[in-house]
C-alpha cells in the first residue's frame, strides 16, 4: 500500500472548495461574527468553511454558490424521504392554520402515538418531546426512578445528546482513555461538572468484556445505553451477538436496556434496530426521520417503566412520579410531520429492501475503487448509513479507527463536495428520494476523490 501525504492532499481538497464556494466563505465571514465558530451546532463546522445552504429538494442540495450536491448528509440523518416531501409539506401546512402550541393534549398526539406503538415492538407506550437529546435524557432519568440505581453505563463511541451524564467518552483519545477491557471514562467538554460523570461506567463497543463489566456494576447499574449503529463514531454497527448479549446480560440483573435508535429508528426497519436485529429493549429514545424534518423526539417502551411517568398511574401504583414536561412536546405541526412520515413508511414497505441494496452497493463498489487506487480503507455502515474510513477492516469499534489520519479524512470529506456530493465523514445516509443515477454519481465521486488522493499524495 503506497503511503499517502494527507496534509497535501488537505491543502490541495481545500483550494477545490474554496474556488467554488465564494458566497459560502462571504457569508461565513459575517456569520463568525455574531454566531460562535459561524454555526448553530459545532458538528456542522468544517474548514476552510462550512458551505451555506440556499434550498433543498429531494435528494439534492444547492449551496449559495449554485453548486448543487446529493444530498448524502440529510439533515445528519431526519430526511429519510428526501427533502420537502410533499405528503409531509401538506400535512404541516394544514395543521399550521390550526394553531401551532396549545399546552393542551390533542387528538393528533393519540393517533401518532397509537401509530408508533403498532410500528415499534416493545412500544407498549410512548411520550413525545422536541429531540433526540430529550429522548435520551428522559429515558435516563426514568430508568434511574425506575430502578432506584443511579449508575448508567454506555459505550465508547456512543452519542446520546447534548446531556451532561452521556457526553463521556464519544471521542476515543488513546492516551486517557485506557485499556479495552476496562475504558476510562473521558468528558467531552468543559463546563461538565464532575459529579455528573461520575455515575456513568464505560464500556467497550461490540466487546464481550462489556458483559463482565455490566456484571460487575449490576448492583449499582439503572440503565445501559447502546446505539446498535454507533453513528457519529463512524457507522459501525454491532453485531447480532453483541446485542443479544447485552439484552441477557441486563436481563439477568434488572437493568433497564435502552436502545438510542435515533438514528437507526425507521431507517433500519419501520420498527428500527429493534425489529433489524430482532433484540427487544426495555426503552428506545427515537428522534430524527420520525419528526419528518422537524424537531421531534419520542421514548417509547414497557407499560410498566413509561407508567412511571404518569402522575396518577405512578400513585396508583404506590410510586413518586417521574418529572417530565417541554412547551413543544407533541406540538401539532411536529405531530403532522410526524404521523405523515409514519404513514408513508407503513404503506412503503419496499423502500427498506431498496434502500439496504443501494447501501450496499455504494459500500462494495467504493472498497473495490480504493482496492485499485491502492488505498486502506473500509467501508462501513448497514443498510443506508454509511461511512467510508482509511484504516484497513475489520472495524469494530472506534479503537480501530485510531490509526486514522485525520488530515486525509477530512480531505475525503472536501474532495467529495467538490465532485458534487455532500456528505459526512463519520455517517452519511441514503433516502428514498435517491435513485440509481445518484448512486452512480456518489460512486464516480469516490473513485475521483480516490484517483485525486493517489496522485496528489
Ligand atoms: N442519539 C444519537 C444516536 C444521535 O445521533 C443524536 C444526534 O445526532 C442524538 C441522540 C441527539 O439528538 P438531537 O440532536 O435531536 O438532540
Amino acid at each position: 500500500m503506497k503511503r499517502i501525504d494527507g496534509t497535501a492532499v488537505l491543502h490541495a481538497a481545500e483550494a477545490r472548495v474554496t474556488a467554488r464556494t465564494k458566497q459560502s466563505s462571504a457569508l461565513f465571514e459575517r456569520s463568525r461574527q455574531v454566531l460562535p465558530g459561524g454555526v448553530s451546532s459545532n458538528i456542522r463546522y468544517s474548514a476552510p468553511h462550512p458551505i451555506f445552504i440556499r434550498d433543498a429538494r429531494g435528494g439534492r442540495i444547492r449551496d449559495v454558490d449554485g453548486n448543487e450536491y446529493v444530498d448524502c448528509r440529510l439533515g445528519f440523518g431526519p430526511v429519510l424521504l428526501g427533502h420537502a416531501p410533499e405528503g409531509i409539506t401538506a400535512a404541516v401546512t394544514r395543521a399550521m392554520t390550526t394553531g401551532t402550541v396549545y399546552a393542551l393534549p390533542h387528538e393528533g398526539e393519540v393517533t401518532l402515538a397509537e401509530k408508533i406503538v403498532a410500528a415499534v415492538p416493545g412500544a407498549e407506550m410512548t411520550t413525545f418531546c422536541s429531540s433526540g437529546s430529550e429522548a435520551t435524557l428522559h429515558a435516563v432519568r426514568l430508568a434511574r426512578a425506575y430502578t432506584g440505581r443511579m449508575k448508567i453505563a454506555k459505550f465508547e463511541g456512543g452519542y446520546h445528546g447534548i446531556h451532561d451524564p452521556v457526553l463521556v467518552s464519544v471521542r476515543y483519545r488513546p492516551e486517557a482513555a485506557g485499556p479495552v477491557q476496562a475504558p476510562r471514562a473521558t468528558v467531552e467538554s468543559p463546563g461538565i461538572p464532575d459529579g455528573a460523570v461520575a455515575d456513568t461506567v464505560v464500556l467497550p463497543y461490540n466487546d464481550p468484556a462489556a458483559f463482565d463489566l455490566v456484571a460487575a456494576h449490576a448492583s449499582e447499574l439503572a440503565a445501559v445505553i447502546v446505539e446498535p449503529v454507533q453513528g457519529s463514531a463512524g457507522s459501525i454497527p454491532a453485531t447480532p451477538e453483541f446485542l443479544a448479549g447485552l439484552r441477557a446480560v441486563t436481563a439477568r440483573h434488572g437493568i433497564v436496556l435502552v436502545f438510542d435508535e435515533v438514528i437507526t429508528g425507521f431507517r433500519l426497519a419501520l420498527g428500527g434496530a429493534q425489529e433489524y436485529y430482532g433484540v427487544r429493549a426495555d426503552l428506545a429514545a427515537f428522534g430524527k426521520i420520525l419528526g419528518g424534518g422537524f424537531p421531534f423526539g419520542c421514548l417509547a417502551g414497557s407499560r410498566d417503566l413509561m407508567r412511571l411517568l404518569s402522575v396518577p398511574d405512578a400513585r396508583a401504583a404506590g410510586r413518586a412520579p417521574v418529572f417530565y414536561g417541554g412547551t413543544f412536546n407533541g406540538n401539532p405541526t411536529s405531530v403532522a410531520a410526524a404521523g405523515a412520515t409514519l404513514d408513508f413508511l407503513r404503506d412503503h414497505p419496499e423502500i427498506y429492501p431498496r434502500l439496504a441494496e443501494r447501501g450496499d452497493r455504494i459500500r462494495r463498489e467504493v472498497a473495490a475503487a480504493a482496492g485499485t487506487a491502492g488505498l486502506p480503507l473500509t467501508a462501513l455502515g448497514v443498510g443506508s448509513i454509511f461511512s467510508v474510513r482509511f484504516v484497513p477492516p475489520p472495524v469494530a469499534s472506534v479503537r480501530d479507527l485510531a490509526g486514522e489520519d485525520p488530515a486525509l479524512l477530512q480531505a475525503l470529506f472536501l474532495l467529495l463536495l467538490a465532485e458534487g456530493v455532500l456528505g459526512h465523514s463519520h455517517h452519511s445516509f441514503l433516502s428514498a428520494a435517491h435513485g440509481d443515477e445518484d448512486i452512480a454519481r456518489i460512486v464516480q465521486a469516490y473513485r475521483s476523490a480516490f484517483a485525486e488522493i493517489a496522485a496528489v499524495g
